[in-house]
């Protein structure tokens, strides 16, 4: 019995039902919303929005599909706080504290969402003109306490990245098996695993294998050429190492998505593609 459960992402589908019933018709009935890009969620209040949150359960019923939830990049700013990526200037004044994924985590309890929230490790070292004086060994203990205080019902998945050189402006910790052997043995009472991100094992100087020791609790399954992130359609040789990804799949817990850029692929190319991994896993 094959309890793998494939699933779509929202972005570059078009509106949150679009998204929804195109990936329906490829069989797949889970989907993951990017916070912001897909659906706001949070207002410039720092509050979440409510309507959003009826909107995704009323659609969840409908639709008979799950949704989960990528949020936003966390990044450690020079006074310690933490607060979103600043891809998008309205979302840079909000400070994410604990509050805000608590906040995050009651509406997906409350409206019976898919109990899971991805997340990136914090930013640290240049980003967008920015530069922190901060290295990554003090960005990987604010990483450990930011994490100690955070209380969640949901699954907490924190996504494997590329090394830093690769993508410049996308600096992240999550490039190497030993970040997340601290983040994830130490003494913090979540329920977190990795997402491990096929395209970015490709862009990895270490081996991807040694993720394989860690839970799994959800993948972003997509390509690239090692040179940059594209989120390609996911092939035997655009995923890393193709093996790894096999094994991650079958041990992963939780919803393997394809993360799919846009690169105007057409629906037979993204059917066809699914078809290959739902084989290749069996
Ligand atoms: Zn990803």
């Amino acid at each position: 019995m094959n309890r793998v459960v494939f699933a779509g992402q929202n972005k570059y589908f078009g509106t949150v039902e679009e998204a929804t019933e195109f990936w329906l018709s490829l069989g797949i009935n889970h989907i993951m919303i990017k916070q912001e890009e897909d659906i706001r969620l949070i207002g410039n209040d720092n509050k979440v929005i409510i309507s959003d949150f009826i909107k995704l359960s009323k659609l969840q019923r409908e639709y008979g599909v799950k949704y989960h939830l990528h949020i936003y990049d966390l990044r450690f700013n020079d006074d310690g706080t933490s607060s979103f990526e600043d891809a998008q200037p309205r979302m840079d004044k909000i400070l994410i504290d604990c509050d805000h994924l608590v906040q995050l985590d009651k509406m997906i309890e409350e409206f019976d969402l898919y109990p899971l929230i991805t997340i990136h490790l914090a930013r640290f070292g240049k980003w967008l003109g920015h530069d922190l004086e901060i290295d990554e060994k003090e960005a990987l203990e604010k990483n450990i306490e930011f994490l100690q205080n955070l209380k969640l019902h949901s699954k907490l998945s924190l996504e494997t990245m590329h090394d830093p050189d690769r993508n410049p402006g996308h600096v992240l910790l999550g490039y190497k098996a030993e970040h997340f052997e601290n983040v994830l043995n130490g003494k913090i009472d979540l329920d977190q695993g990795l997402c491990f991100d096929t395209g970015y094992s490709k862009m990895i100087d270490g081996y991807s294998g040694d993720f394989l020791e860690f839970n799994i609790n959800s993948m972003h399954l997509e390509g690239t050429d090692g040179t940059k992130d594209q989120h390609f359609l996911p092939t035997k040789d655009n995923v890393g190492d193709f093996e790894v990804v096999r094994k991650a799949i079958k041990k992963c817990e939780g919803p393997v998505v394809f993360e799919i850029g846009d690169h105007n692929y057409s629906r037979e190319e993204i059917g066809e593609c699914v078809e290959f991994w739902r084989e290749t896993i069996n």
